[in-house]
């Protein structure tokens, strides 16, 4: 027999434990070949003092075993404390977060029988690398930061789990008929590395008219993947339309640890009163056994709990009259799903994990740095400033005469939208403003730039912020304006 694999587990809060301790129960019977190390994080982590819920040694632990099972911890409101979760993802640069999305027809009533979705969701940029400012009375701004090398990691990881799973499709979703810069960069990043894997097809929506559908006819997806803001919301809409959002399992992917839990809370309404689901921690913990190799137990055990679910052995959150059979607790349903081992389900499809013993691994390729994109040229400057002081052509006229030798102004904006030259007086307008600045010969240096801002200090101009203006290979790397 081969070395058991270290893992390290922590039993949370709330129900945590008892639903851990369930989950233990049917992997030790179903023979996973797990070292476990346990730790302690959350709640009274928290309250002793430690901001980020979790000790020294827990994060040692992880970084030495790499793999991490983690029942619902509870965040104290108030007192400044982090998320865990985030702490964890970002801390060990867990940048998938992978749900799949299932429903267990007619066990479990949905409206959408046939569904099969895994969501795979960039986790660490985007919106969520949390840089914001409050620029003026009026404004306040949140950065989406998309990166080459993020997206190609992403979108690698969801062709690889693709390939990995027998899934047929990849579909992005992006908005890029809006944000052409940062998601035009997700959804070409999309279709270079769908290049590489041409068995597998791949198609992109627009976010919207995608969530739209997904909504709608979720059977028409099978892997999704998209940025993390998208992410965050159409994984919430998947999990919720299969009927069994209680029943999820999710995992964290990193190059260096991951991480597998439920997606439900730590419901702390009904601790302790064996009447918790372990469902979602043990998809959860069937996950982190397909990650770590051993896809025959994965399979057992996923099999295992498909029968429960078919035989009517229902715990009471999901429990109907003329479906169930039979009401049980906690650790009744974790029996009853160890009677099952080595069964496999009838009416439900059966998992077969059988090809993951031959299949090629995992290929996350390190991203080789930036794209070629050619020659990177400066060529002008939008300075945004604060300015509440009259009328737009009172605007344009104290800002004309800033105008250096090297940059000429070429248009003012408000909230993104045009308002000189050719502006309306409809235009709804704020005390945020972008005046954008171009190099007379289609250049502009840095020390031009500092030239034109020691004019707009010297005329008593707030800017608050500026944003360089390149080309790549001639080609504008910017937006226009709205209008
Ligand atoms: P929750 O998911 O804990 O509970 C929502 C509802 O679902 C409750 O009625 C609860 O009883 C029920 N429920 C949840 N899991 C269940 C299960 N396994 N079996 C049966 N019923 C179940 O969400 P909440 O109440 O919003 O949050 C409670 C705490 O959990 C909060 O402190 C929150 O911060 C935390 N939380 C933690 C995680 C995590 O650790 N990953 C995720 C979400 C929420």
């Amino acid at each position: 027999m081969n070395a058991p694999t270290p893992i390290t587990i922590a039993r949370g809060d709330g129900i945590g434990p008892e639903i851990m301790d369930a989950v233990l129960r049917i992997l030790d019977a179903a023979g996973a070949n797990l070292a476990i190390e346990e730790i302690e994080i959350g709640e009274s982590v928290f309250k002793s003092g430690v901001k980020s819920g979790m000790r020294q040694e827990a994060w040692d632990s992880i970084r030495r075993t790499k793999v991490f099972l983690k029942a619902p911890i509870t965040t104290p409101q108030g007192g400044g404390y982090k998320s865990l979760n985030v702490s964890i993802r970002t801390a060990l640069g867990l940048f998938a977060n992978v749900r799949p999305c299932v429903s267990y027809y007619p066990y479990i009533q949905t409206n959408h029988p046939k569904m099969n979705v895994v969501i795979v969701r960039e986790n660490e940029e985007d919106l969520y690398a949390g840089i914001e400012y409050r620029q003026t009375a009026d404004v306040a701004e949140s950065l989406k930061l998309i990166s080459h090398a993020g997206s190609q990691r992403i979108i690698r990881y969801a062709f690889e789990y693709a390939r990995r799973n027998n899934r047929k499709r990849v579909t992005a979703f992006v908005k890029d008929n809006i944000m052409k810069i940062t998601d035009g960069l997700f959804h070409k990043t999309f279709l270079e590395i769908a290049k590489e894997y041409p068995t597998i097809e791949h198609d992109s929506y627009i976010v919207d008219i995608g969530a739209a559908r997904l909504a709608d006819t979720p059977e028409r997806f099978d892997v999704i993947v998209t940025s993390n803001l998208y992410g965050d919301i159409i994984s919430d809409i998947a999990a919720q339309i299969t009927g069994s959002v209680g029943l999820g399992g999710s995992s964290n992917i990193g190059e260096h640890a991951a991480m597998f839990e439920a997606i439900h809370g730590s419901a702390p309404d009904i601790a302790g009163q064996n009447v918790a689901n372990p469902s979602g921690l043990l998809l959860g913990a069937v996950m982190m056994l397909m990650h770590i190799g051993q896809w025959d137990v994965a399979e057992r055990v996923h099999n295992a709990w498909l029968t429960t679910i078919e035989e009517g052995i229902h715990k009471h959150d999901i429990y109907r009259e003329g479906v169930s059979k039979q009401r049980v607790g906690t650790k009744e349903f974790a029996s009853a799903v160890i009677q099952h081992l080595n069964q496999r389900p009838q009416v439900l499809e059966p998992v077969d994990y059988s090809h993951h013993a031959t299949a090629t691994p995992f290929q996350m390729h390190h991203p080789v740095g930036p794209p070629e994109i050619g020659a990177k040229e400066l060529i002008g400057v939008d300075v945004y400033i604060d300015w509440n002081k009259g009328k737009v052509a009172d605007l344009v006229e104290q800002v004309q005469p800033l105008q250096t030798d090297d940059l000429s102004l070429e248009m003012i904006t408000s909230r993104g939208v045009r308002v000189w030259p050719d502006g309306i007086d409809e235009t709804f307008t704020v005390d945020h403003w972008r005046c954008r600045f171009r190099g007379k010969d289609g250049q502009a240096t840095h020390a031009s730039i500092l030239k034109l801002l020691t004019q707009f200090e010297q005329a008593g101009f707030d800017f608050v912020k500026t944003e360089h203006l390149y080309t790549f290979d001639g080609e504008e790397a910017f937006s226009g304006a709205q209008g």
